[in-house]
């Protein structure tokens, strides 16, 4: 069996590199995921019943980018109802 060629792509730059998966019977390739992917970040998201979606991300910087524009913002006003105690 030949390996398998995987690529992962960055959700918010669009980013991609490829990997080939690593196997318990032979030597591990050059590419393995773990360092090629070192440094990224992956997001499952849980949406229901077999599925789960997943996001890929190169660093804490698309990552955070994705959150906030997946984040409703806490208006400044509900905050500001809270006074100083
Ligand atoms: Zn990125």
């Amino acid at each position: 069996m030949s390996p398998v060629k995987k690529d992962a792509t960055c959700y918010t730059c669009g980013k991609k590199v490829e990997f080939t998966r690593c196997s318990s019977r032979k030597d591990p390739p050059e590419d393995v995921p773990c360092r090629v992917l070192s440094g990224w970040l992956t997001v499952h998201r849980w949406a229901g019943v077999r599925s789960i979606d997943q996001y890929d991300f190169c660093s804490f910087t698309c990552l955070q980018r994705w959150v906030e524009a997946q984040a409703p913002k806490i208006p400044s006003t509900f905050l500001k109802a809270f006074p100083d105690e």
